[in-house]
């Protein structure tokens, strides 16, 4: 199968709107959102393809009832999350960023920064898919203690690999590191609030890899001096403009990393090949 690719990174919605009309298949990530407006312009569309997982800025349900395929490439990247996940845990056990920041800058803060090792803590993973499972698999293969929070029964699944699967509440008041893997929907909206946070003891860590607007900023900001850590690679505005997730992301105790959770070679040329079988094969049907 032979396509005509055009590539346009950086088209504006306004641009996109005005050309959308010539393409039989769409491919996009996370910026722009792919809402009714964008497809009922898409006279010609046939597929609609998202680079990555997460279908939250498509209209999924829109799309398909105007008889367009909507595709992703959903397990590619899971490794490369479940890596930067751990990665984030032990920055923040560690003091990672602190230490290297002040070396680069000249100082050798030996025995300032004190850390913590991961061995022997329960980490309470929340939603058990392809990246949670596996951050599971990882955290239990380095001695940590896995709960899991998911609305399906995986109990089997966590047994397996020594863990259990528990209510939110109980895990939010066990954990020492909470780890969001859930997709953005309804019901997971927010689910980091005020009411859930209350429940995280001082001093536990929280790591974000999901969706930013997993996690009410407002309440988080006001949590976050109790908490040990916050690791985030997303965030509910991307970049950040809004002051008070510019007073999150500068907070001391905060570390945020640019939305490059499958930001990886490996991860990218998965997604690619994905993504084309995907779209190859939603063509023959639609
Ligand atoms: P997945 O669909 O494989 O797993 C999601 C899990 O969450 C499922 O087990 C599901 O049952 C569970 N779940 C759904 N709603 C829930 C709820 N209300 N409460 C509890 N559990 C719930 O998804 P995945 O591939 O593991 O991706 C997880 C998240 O990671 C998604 O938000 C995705 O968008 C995000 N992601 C981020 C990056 C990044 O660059 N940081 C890259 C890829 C994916």
């Amino acid at each position: 199968m032979r396509f005509e690719v055009c590539y346009s990174p950086g088209i504006s919605l306004e641009e996109l709107l005005h050309v959308v009309h010539d393409y039989h298949v769409l491919v996009f990530r996370g910026r722009l959102r792919i809402g009714r407006e964008v497809i009922d312009r898409a006279v010609n569309l046939k597929v609609l393809a998202r680079y990555g997982i997460g279908l939250d800025n498509v209209d999924v349900e829109y799309a398909i009832r105007k008889g367009i395929a909507v595709v992703n490439a959903p397990k590619a990247s899971a490794i490369s999350v479940a890596e930067l996940t751990i990665a984030l845990m032990l920055m923040v056990f560690r003091r990672l960023y602190s230490l290297v920041h002040e070396v680069k800058e000249g100082g050798w803060p030996k025995g300032k920064y004190i850390g913590r090792e991961l061995y022997g803590k329960t980490l309470g993973v929340v939603g058990f898919g392809n990246i949670g499972s596996r951050v599971a698999r990882y955290a239990s293969a380095l001695g940590m203690k896995v709960l899991v929070y998911d609305i399906r029964n995986v109990s089997q699944e966590v047994v397996e690999i020594g863990g259990r699967q528990v209510e939110f509440e109980e895990l939010l008041s066990r954990a020492d590191v909470v780890s969001l893997h859930v997709p953005l929907t309804p019901l997971t909206w927010c689910m980091i609030n005020d009411k859930t946070l209350s429940l995280m003891r001082d001093g536990s860590v929280l790591v974000n890899t999901s969706r930013g607007e997993v996690i009410d900023t407002y309440a988080l900001l006001k949590h976050v001096d109790r908490l040990g850590g916050v690791a985030l690679d997303v965030l509910e505005q991307e970049p950040p403009k809004d002051e008070c997730l510019w007073k999150l992301v500068r907070h001391p105790k905060v570390i945020v990393t640019p939305h490059i959770g499958a930001e990886t070679e490996e991860a990218m040329d998965r997604i690619a090949e994905e993504l084309a079988k995907n779209i190859a094969e939603a063509v023959k049907w639609v």
